[in-house]
């Protein structure tokens, strides 16, 4: 049975946060004296002189409203990088514990474990790029904290079986994160709604892709209060800053401008797929349920270089197990798809 206290680190259990001076009072005042900002403004149009909200209240209430979540359920991070890290900084001892990934995946999982000093066992997908439950079982012991799971998958576009996940979600006794940065490109339900029924799982989402907020640092994590609690003790005060907080919540009325561009986007992604089918260096081009393709190519690094000269970047996938001779191509406007296939005409 899944038991939060039996993963989590003793240290960050007996953590005693820190109490910044916008949490210690609570209520109505009007004059600050309590936090050594400069009472006099900034040398701005908008002023940016007080620390913004540690716990990013009004965003949560909105970003709630949209997910069918309690702001209890919601952690913001500083991109859901910030989340990744936060998860391993919580729940895996360095040079004790370890996480199972699923590679070809998303790299930032392997980064953080590195950084963090904790061990990965890497259990690749199958041919399908689907999970290796067997492979997974056998890999898991005591000291197995988080399994990293990325649906739709970075780089191979694909989703992962919903039936294999609540499978690794109803027997594993550590953290399931199931990443949707992509969610919203997929005809896929999001594990969102799975929330009251596992304890143990925790979704990723984020502004940066659909939404078209990369440079505001915005990520998500949904998950139990319980699991909310321990990552907001452990996260730096001030993760989201005040400019970040206001135009998130500015772009999250324009929910309709977003959907239009889903909607183009996949148009567009499409169009690639079947334009790019007919170049003879392709060799195949996997079934995507996000804003890039993964193409399997006869010469990667001939096609990357070549673009790279055009000005045109794609990314270069063809060293990673199971992405040989693949490139992954972010679907661009309608002009830039163009400028990619119009280039490749002239690859030898
Ligand atoms: C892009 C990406 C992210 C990064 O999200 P940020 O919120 O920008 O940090 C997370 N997970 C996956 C799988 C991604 O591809």
């Amino acid at each position: 049975m899944f038991v939060l206290n039996n993963i989590l680190r003793k240290n960050i259990a007996n953590l005693v946060p820190y109490s910044s001076a916008r949490d210690e009072f609570q209520g109505e005042a009007s004059v600050f004296l309590d936090a050594n900002e400069n009472a006099f403004g900034s040398p701005l149009e908008q002023q940016f002189n007080r620390y913004p909200d540690p716990l990013q209240y009004r965003l949560k209430k909105r970003l709630s409203e949209i997910k069918g979540v309690p702001p209890r359920n919601i952690f913001l991070g500083n991109g859901s990088d910030e989340a990744i890290d936060i998860l391993f900084r919580c729940f895996c001892n360095p040079g004790v514990d370890n996480v199972i990934l699923v590679p070809p995946t998303y790299g930032m999982y392997q980064v953080s474990a590195n950084i963090n000093d904790v061990a990965v066992r890497n259990v690749p997908l199958t041919a399908e790029y689907q999970l290796n439950l067997d492979g997974i079982a056998e890999a898991i012991d005591e000291r197995t904290k988080l399994i990293f799971i990325c649906s739709p998958n970075n780089p191979t576009g694909n989703s992962i079986r919903r039936a294999d996940v609540e499978t690794l979600l109803a027997n594993f006794n550590g953290l399931v994160i199931v990443d949707e940065a992509y969610i919203n490109f997929s005809r896929q339900k999001t594990f969102i709604q799975e929330l009251t029924e596992y304890a143990n799982l925790v979704v990723l989402q984020t502004l940066s892709k659909a939404w078209g907020l990369a440079a505001l640092r915005v990520g998500m994590a949904f998950a139990s209060e319980e699991i909310i609690d321990v990552m907001n003790k452990v996260k730096p005060p001030y993760n989201i800053n005040d400019a970040s907080q206001q135009l998130a919540l500015q772009a999250l009325d324009k929910v309709d401008q977003v959907n239009q561009w889903i909607k183009e986007i996949l148009f567009q992604r499409d169009r690639l797929v079947l334009a790019l089918k007919h170049f003879d260096f392709v060799l195949d081009i996997y079934p995507s349920d996000a804003n890039f393709i993964l193409v399997k190519t006869t010469d990667a690094k001939g096609i990357y270089n070549f673009l790279v000269n055009k000005g045109i970047i794609v990314r270069d996938r063809s060293k990673v197990g199971l992405c040989e001779g693949c490139l992954r191509v972010t679907v661009g406007t309608p002009a830039e798809n163009d400028i990619l296939l119009q280039t490749l005409q002239d690859f030898k």
